[in-house]
């Protein structure tokens, strides 16, 4: 069968619109189309690939566990899944684990948790769960609720209640709507998809001190920020400020879909037997893979690393802004990298992504105003700087018109 983009419309939903070109393989920071052309890969799988494409130490796990055991239900639990529960516990904060299948599904589950939590120790009047606006958690219609982008979650019709929005870095717009009937709040330690804005450390220990005055669940999604993306770990481990439960998914996993929930043992307790579940959720093959990322991700050379090569692109984008003039500042954290638009780019940031793949460079928007970089942690140098030389390329393409 002849596999062509048109094949897209003919047999897909139409809530995509995906690029032209179809890739086909990937080593690496380097993706390959049907026509044999070759892209630098400064997205990530949208935060995703880790890695890279097919690392060797991936394919091998994926590999093993393939010729061992692909599934069980949570009827059985499994090796994989127990020993990836175990280096997370043993890596963070956290004492439990619950596995699932993505972001969404991690949060999900965090947001279902701290309800129950909080009816258990406190009554049924503390149901209110406060996130930010512009904060993104993933498209279920409890997570696309509590996420802060009505445009994500209006016409679908009567929504979760309890649901309340303050302004990120805004400590007095979280003041003013918490009480003793918040439950939690749900922000991202470095929002992403809301177009890379990194708290102040005084608002992230301002919204820490606000939960515990107010006896509330302080949840971090770190959905996006995890896995070592910041040149942490976790975000939070760069930000002193530690959360009640965490989500984790896209760079976990590499690739290879997996979600998790973290938390401590006592707030664990509220999910009892039977209140929350998955089919796939600890599944072994996405259990061997994650374990064999977390392995690579969570060393000083990868981590570190991160921290250089971020440096590497502040370098290069600043070097084409002061040629070109497109930018108001450089953002994020490592390798979450937001080029913000200015004033006269306002509203284009499509335009510069569709520029950077006419000069065969993928990366991804954070809303109108903003490009983003979420590259491999591990993408070589000479990648980088030839991926920056290809969107130097792009750039020029659009400010000439
Ligand atoms: C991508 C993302 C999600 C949703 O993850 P899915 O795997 O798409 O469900 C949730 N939160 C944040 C911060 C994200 O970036």
């Amino acid at each position: 069968m002849k596999v062509t983009r048109a094949l897209f419309d003919d047999v897909m939903a139409p809530n995509y619109n995906p690029a032209a070109m179809i890739p086909v393989r990937g080593e690496g920071s380097r993706v390959w189309d049907q026509e044999g052309v070759e892209y630098v890969d400064f997205a990530g799988g949208i935060a995703v690939n880790s890695l890279g494409h097919c690392h060797p130490a991936m394919v091998t796990a994926l590999k093993e566990q393939g010729e061992k055991l692909w599934h069980l239900s949570n009827v059985f639990t499994n090796e994989p899944a127990l020993r990836l529960a175990k280096k997370l516990t043993d890596v963070t904060f956290a004492e439990r684990v619950y596995f699932a299948n993505s972001g969404a599904e991690a949060n999900e589950a965090a947001l279902k948790l701290a309800r129950r939590w909080a009816l258990e120790h406190h009554g049924e009047d503390k149901t209110q769960i406060i996130a930010f606006k512009q904060g993104f958690h993933g498209r279920t219609f409890f997570t696309v609720t509590v996420g802060g982008q009505p445009a994500y979650s209006d016409g679908f019709g009567p929504k979760p209640a309890a649901v309340d929005h303050a302004t990120y870095n805004d400590l007095d717009s979280l003041k003013a709507l918490m009480s003793d009937k918040t439950c939690a709040v749900m922000i991202e330690p470095l929002q992403g998809e809301g177009g890379i804005i990194s708290p102040t450390p005084e608002f992230i220990q301002g919204v820490r001190e606000l939960c515990n005055q107010h006896n509330a669940l302080l949840i971090f999604d770190e959905v996006q920020s995890g896995v070592g993306r910041t040149g942490e770990l976790y975000a939070y481990m760069g930000l002193g400020v530690t959360p009640d439960i965490l989500t984790t998914a896209k760079a976990l996993g590499g690739g290879f879909p997996i979600g998790a929930m973290l938390t401590t043992k006592d707030i664990a307790a509220s999910l009892k037997v039977g209140t929350h579940g998955s089919t796939y959720g600890g599944n072994p093959l996405a259990c061997a893979v994650a374990e064999a990322v977390l392995d690579i991700v969570n060393t000083p050379e990868v981590l570190d690393g991160v921290k250089r090569k971020e440096q590497l692109f502040r370098d290069g984008l600043n070097a084409i802004n002061a040629k070109y003039d497109v930018f108001s500042e450089i953002r994020g954290k490592g390798l979450l990298l937001g080029a913000a638009l200015n004033e006269k780019y306002q509203g284009r940031s499509r335009d510069f992504l569709v520029a950077a793949v006419a000069e065969h460079l993928m990366c991804l928007v954070a809303g109108a105003n903003v490009v983003r970089f979420a590259p491999s942690l591990i993408i070589p140098d000479a990648d980088i700087q030839e991926g920056l030389a290809r969107f130097e390329r792009a750039v020029a393409k659009v400010v000439q018109g």
